[in-house]
């Protein structure tokens, strides 16, 4: 029975994490799982506040307090039916998500009381339908629609597409050149946050529904991008961003300097048992590590630095600690796990002896006047100069777009930084330049997070269906003239 004032008698709480000392050599989830009492108990913390602006701050506006009623009422396959109207990974949404920032920094209760553990409960709740066989109801997905969309990428921007043809009846290819699907889901994200066999049981629910995925294909390469759009109805791009930001200091090229992702990646294929040459597999055990750089990337490098038995990890950032991008929960973990964060300091200079890293020089600073998106700036304190020692250097800058040399002959646009030009009208959503080609996900917000890719791939196959459903007037038109 709810309690209308449990959010007093029943603090928040989330599930427990294991213990340091695993969690610092093992690449396992750092969280233990709920158990189903403390679920319906948290759940039933939910004010039901009738203004849910937890629903307006998630970008996939997901029914939230109406979920959290179900499962504390212990309705776990209709609460997963009704997460999934909104959203296409909810399990990943649950651990990844900076809910900090969205959902959980929005709840009416983020004050004294503490929000309700939104993200925890989301992953439970789909964790525990999945596993007692809970698989989407397409019995009402229109019958004997002939189109076919081609899909370049399988990450969750592509995966959300993919999802939302589906159900609509129109079948959905999903290319990538990676093996396994799930993009930055699976190489970019390390297992410590989410496991890699939660991608493998996504992949058996999406391909139940008559999705089919056509991995290690490089579009462009493998196959050329004209036979899709000849064999295809629509086609959308939910390709990412890969070019790494230049920390623009001297000696970058140097022995011992890393980019954020290619190590991430290199450490996943070793642990999963698998190889990229493009990513060779770099062990910094025993090295004093030194990560630049303050968001999400940053800390997923240090904590792996700390798994692979580093020595010593510092995380350098040039702002304070209030400044840093990344999701608040995830800085904590670090500093469990002994990772060193040095504030207010910009890296000037990477020294290097034969050739190879032996320190990075660096500058304090202080906090300026906040700028148009209200961050202050980092303003630099002269003479403070210090120099760290460091074995290796791994550069988190973030990443720029990585438009392909293509897409000029196929008519879609890009703007100034390289990010594809897509149409924001709900009619058209996500349309490129060229009508027949649909866009989302990081490639056209830049490097951002899931659930935005998530959201933006679901809404451009609404955009995709309104196209189609066009083509097939025009072409009933042109029949009877
Ligand atoms: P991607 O996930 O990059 O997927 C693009 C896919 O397209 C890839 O699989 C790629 O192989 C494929 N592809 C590209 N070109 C071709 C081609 N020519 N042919 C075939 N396939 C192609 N976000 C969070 O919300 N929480 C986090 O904790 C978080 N941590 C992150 C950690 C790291 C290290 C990084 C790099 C990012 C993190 N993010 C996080 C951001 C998040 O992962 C991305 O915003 C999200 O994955 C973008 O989705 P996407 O589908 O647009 O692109
Ligand atoms: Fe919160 Fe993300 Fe789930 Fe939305 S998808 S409810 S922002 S955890």
């Amino acid at each position: 029975m709810s309690n209308d004032f449990q959010f007093i008698q029943v603090g928040r709480h989330d599930p427990k994490k294991h213990d340091t000392p695993l969690r610092k050599t093992q690449f396992i989830e750092i969280y233990q799982d709920f158990s189903e009492p403390d679920v319906k108990q948290q759940a039933d913390r939910c004010l039901d506040c009738g203004n849910p602006y937890c629903e307006w701050k998630c970008p996939l506006h997901n029914y939230i307090p109406n979920w959290l009623k179900l499962a504390e009422e212990g309705r776990v396959m209709e609460a997963a039916t009704l997460m999934h109207e909104t959203n296409t990974l909810p399990e990943i949404c649950g651990r990844v998500c900076p809910q900090d920032r969205l959902c959980e920094g929005a709840c009416t209760l983020n004050d004294e009381f503490g929000a309700v553990t939104i993200g925890n409960i989301e992953k439970y709740i789909t964790d525990a339908a999945l596993a007692q066989g809970w698989r989407p109801d397409l019995s009402h997905a229109p019958k004997g629609r002939t189109e076919r969309v081609a899909i370049i990428g399988a990450g969750p921007a592509g995966l959300g597409c993919a999802d939302v043809l589906a159900r609509n009846g129109v079948k959905a290819v999903v290319y990538d050149k990676y093996p396994q699907i799930g993009g930055l889901l699976t190489y970019g994200i390390p297992s410590f946050k989410l496991d890699k066999s939660v991608l493998a049981t996504r992949r058996t629910v999406l391909e139940g529904m008559g999705i089919e995925f056509k991995l290690n294909t490089t579009v462009g390469k493998d196959i050329s991008f004209q036979s899709l759009l000849d064999e295809y109805d629509a086609v959308f791009l939910g390709m990412g961003t890969y070019t790494a930001m230049k920390a623009r200091l001297a000696n970058e090229d140097a022995k011992g300097v890393i980019q954020a992702l290619p190590y991430l990646i290199g450490n996943t294929h070793q642990l999963m048992g698998s190889q990229d040459p493009a990513a060779p597999y770099i062990d910094l055990a025993g090295k004093n590590v030194v990560v630049l750089g303050g968001g999400d990337t940053a800390m997923d490098c240090v904590r792996t630095a700390v798994r692979q038995g580093a020595a010593n990890v510092s995380c350098v950032y040039r702002r304070d600690e209030a400044n840093m991008p990344g999701s608040r929960r995830e800085v904590q973990n670090a500093k469990e796990e002994g990772v060193e964060f040095l504030f207010n300091q910009q890296p000037v200079a990477i020294h290097t002896e034969n050739d190879a890293v032996v320190g990075i020089e660096c500058v304090e600073t202080q906090m300026g006047a906040a700028d148009a998106s209200g961050r202050q700036s980092a303003e630099v304190i002269p003479g403070s100069e210090q120099i760290l020692k460091a074995d290796a250097i791994i550069i988190a800058f973030g990443f720029q777009a990585s438009p392909a040399p293509w897409f000029k002959d196929f008519g879609i646009d890009t703007n100034e930084w390289g990010l594809v030009k897509a149409c924001k009208q709900d009619d058209m959503a996500f349309q490129t330049t060229n009508p027949k080609v649909f866009a989302g996900g990081d490639m056209v917000r830049g490097s951002d997070l899931v659930v935005t890719a998530i959201a933006e791939g679901r809404d451009a196959a609404l955009g995709i269906l309104t196209y189609l459903g066009e083509q097939a007037a025009q072409q009933k038109d042109e029949v009877q003239t």
